[in-house]
C-alpha cells in the first residue's frame, strides 16, 4: 500500500487529493497547523486519513511527521497561496512557500531519498506570457507569490539533479466550491448567493478584463498522483487551454443563478450585481493565462472532466445551498 503524506490537507486541493488517495486505496497522513473543524472537507473522509501537527515554518515538526508517516510519497500543497497576500506579507510567503519545501527536501534526502515529492507550482511563474504556456516557456513572475513558487520550481530542479524523484505540477487556476471565500471566482458566486437570498449588496470586483484559465481542482488532483507513478520525474502543466475574464465568470455566473432560482431573481446587466473598485486594480496583474497541457494529455492521459459552466454551476449552486443552509 502507497503511503502519502500531504501537507495543506486543509485547503482546496489537499481536501480533494485527500478524497482521491484515500479512494485509491493509499494510507494517508496529513500536515496540520491546529484541528480542522467539524465543518471542514475533511470530515467525510476523518476516519480514514490521519493528521500529523506541523508547520511549513518549523523544522522539528515537519521531520516528526515526516518520520511518523514514513511516506512513499508527499504532496506539498501548502502555501501563501494568495497574490495580493504576498504583496503585504512578502517575506512570511518565501518562508512557507520556499523555505518550507527547502525543509521538507532536505529531510527527505536525509532520511529516506526514494521518497517521491509533488510540488505545487502556478502558473503564476509565467508572468505575462504570450499565449499558451508549456513546460518550456521561460519563468517571468511578476509577484512576490510568483517569484517564491518560481524559486520552489528551481528548487525541484536542483534536488532531481541530486537524485531526488521531485516534481512540480505547473497549474493554472483551479477552482470548487472549497476554495477560499477572498479569491475572485468565490467572491462572485458568493455575492450571487446572497443576492438570491435577498442581499442586493454589489460584489466589488478589480480588473474585469484580467483573464485566466480556470479548470476544476477535483480534475487537478488527479494528475498530481499521475505525476507522481512516472519512469522518470518531471514537471508538467494542467489548465484546459481556454481563457474567460473576470466578466465572462459574472457573467456565467448569472445565467447559472437564473438557472438555480429562476426568474423570481432577474440581473439584467453586469453593473447591477458588480461594483468596480480601482483600489482592487492590481499594478503587474496578469492579463491573460492560458496553459498548453499537451504533455500531461500525451504521457499522464490526463483531460479535464468540468467545463467552464459546469464549473460555475457547481459553484454556485454550492453557494446557495450553503447559504440556505
Ligand atoms: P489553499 O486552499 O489556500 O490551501 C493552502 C493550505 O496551506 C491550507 O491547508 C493551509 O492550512 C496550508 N498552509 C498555509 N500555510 C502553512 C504553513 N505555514 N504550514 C503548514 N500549512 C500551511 O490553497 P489551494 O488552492 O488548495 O492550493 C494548494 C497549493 O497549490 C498552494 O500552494 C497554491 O499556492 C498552489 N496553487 C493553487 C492554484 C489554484 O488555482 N488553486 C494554482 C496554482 C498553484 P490552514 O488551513 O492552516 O490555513
Amino acid at each position: 500500500m502507497t503511503t502519502a503524506l500531504v501537507t495543506g490537507i486543509t485547503g482546496q486541493d489537499g481536501s480533494y487529493l485527500a478524497e482521491y488517495l484515500v479512494g485509491l486505496g493509499n494510507k494517508v497522513y496529513g500536515l496540520v497547523r491546529r484541528d480542522p473543524g467539524a465543518t471542514s472537507w475533511l470530515a467525510p473522509i476523518s476516519d480514514r486519513i490521519e493528521l500529523l501537527r506541523g508547520d511549513l515554518r518549523d523544522e522539528a515538526s515537519l521531520d516528526a511527521a515526516f518520520r511518523r508517516a514514513w511516506p512513499d510519497e508527499v504532496y506539498n500543497l501548502a502555501g501563501q497561496s494568495s497574490v495580493p497576500t504576498s504583496w503585504e506579507m512578502p517575506d512570511q510567503t518565501f518562508d512557507i512557500n520556499v523555505g518550507g519545501l527547502a525543509r521538507l527536501l532536505s529531510i527527505v534526502e536525509r532520511r529516506r531519498p526514494d521518497t517521491r515529492v509533488y510540488q505545487a507550482s502556478s502558473s503564476d511563474v509565467f508572468g505575462n506570457a504570450e499565449g499558451r504556456c508549456n513546460e518550456q516557456t521561460p519563468l517571468r513572475p511578476t509577484s512576490p507569490y510568483g517569484i517564491s513558487k518560481m524559486a520552489a520550481h528551481r528548487l525541484c530542479d536542483a534536488y532531481r539533479r541530486r537524485g531526488i524523484y521531485a516534481v512540480s505540477g505547473i497549474l493554472f487556476n483551479h477552482e470548487s466550491p472549497r476554495r477560499r471565500p477572498e479569491m475572485v471566482t468565490r467572491k462572485i458566486t458568493r455575492a450571487a448567493a446572497a443576492w438570491a437570498h435577498g442581499d442586493r449588496t454589489k460584489v466589488k470586483l478589480g480588473d474585469l478584463g484580467a483573464r485566466r484559465d480556470w479548470g476544476f481542482a477535483g480534475d487537478y488532483v488527479r494528475a498530481m498522483q499521475a505525476m507522481l507513478q512516472q519512469p522518470a520525474p518531471k514537471d508538467y502543466v494542467l489548465g484546459t487551454g481556454i481563457s474567460h475574464s473576470v466578466a465572462d465568470f459574472v457573467a456565467q455566473t448569472l445565467v447559472e443563478l437564473h438557472t438555480v432560482k429562476g426568474d423570481e431573481l432577474a440581473i439584467s446587466t453586469l453593473e447591477e450585481f458588480v461594483e468596480v473598485d480601482p483600489r482592487l486594480l492590481r499594478v503587474g496583474e496578469i492579463r491573460d493565462s492560458r496553459a498548453d497541457a499537451a504533455r500531461a494529455r500525451q504521457e499522464l492521459g490526463w483531460e479535464p472532466d468540468v467545463d467552464f459552466p459546469g464549473l460555475v454551476r457547481m459553484m454556485v449552486q454550492a453557494d446557495v445551498e450553503a447559504l440556505a443552509r
